[in-house]
């Protein structure tokens, strides 16, 4: 089987080749995802913006500095992690993502955690993780709700944590919810301490 790298790859040609939503119509790029192929954590967010979708690139407009500032604060890099979208490209004019646009790209995703295979994903903001809710056949009532409190989820048939967190560009709209971020991301610090506690646990 080829590794995970090349299998990115290819799923991300079927991406920027997608017409099984409208979205396609309108967009400058589609966005797969980028980062490590073989991530212990995605994050993942709603859909490309205007940056995103100028460079094709996720998350490198204001959003995506403080995401970068988010990860690079617990001790990680970009390019540790991987980082996607629900939805692969731009809503025209950033509206959010329609159910059957949702729907549509949710194969992607699907295929993206088959290859990745992290330990711990993180749901940025209420539209990602009410599909994770939704794959889990949990009831999804508000992000503040279920923030910050991680959950073990079965796709698939494998299991993931999910850490549901607010959107950075909710925390950029609204300064006082920024600490609620950094929050969630010492708990994001935590998991992957004990983590790395259990693996060293089990060599010694
Ligand atoms: N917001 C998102 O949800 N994703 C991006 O890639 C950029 C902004």
């Amino acid at each position: 089987m080829q590794g995970k790298k090349a299998r990115l790859e290819e799923l991300a040609r079927r991406i920027k080749a997608c017409t099984r939503c409208s979205l396609y119509r309108n967009r400058r790029n589609a966005v797969p995802g980028e980062g490590n192929p073989d991530a212990n954590v995605m994050f993942i967010g709603e859909a490309p913006g205007f940056n995103e979708d100028v460079q094709g690139r996720p998350f490198v407009g204001a959003a995506g500095k403080l995401l970068t500032g988010l990860i690079e604060s617990i001790g990680l890099t970009r390019g540790d992690v991987y980082i996607t979208n629900i939805v692969k490209c731009r809503p025209p004019g950033n509206r959010d993502p329609l159910k059957e646009e949702v729907e549509a790209c949710k194969p992607y995703l699907i295929e993206q955690l088959g290859i990745i295979e992290p330990s711990i994903i993180v749901s940025l903001g209420r539209h990602s993780t009410r599909l994770f809710f939704q794959f889990a056949n949990l009831e999804f009532k508000s992000i503040m709700r279920v923030r910050g409190s991680p959950r073990v989820l079965v796709i698939n048939g494998v299991e993931y944590t999910l850490l549901p967190t607010l959107h950075p560009a909710a925390a950029l709209y609204n300064p006082g919810l920024r600490s609620l971020l950094e929050r969630d991301f010492m708990v994001l610090a935590q998991l992957l301490r004990k983590r790395r506690g259990d693996l060293t646990d089990w060599l010694s």
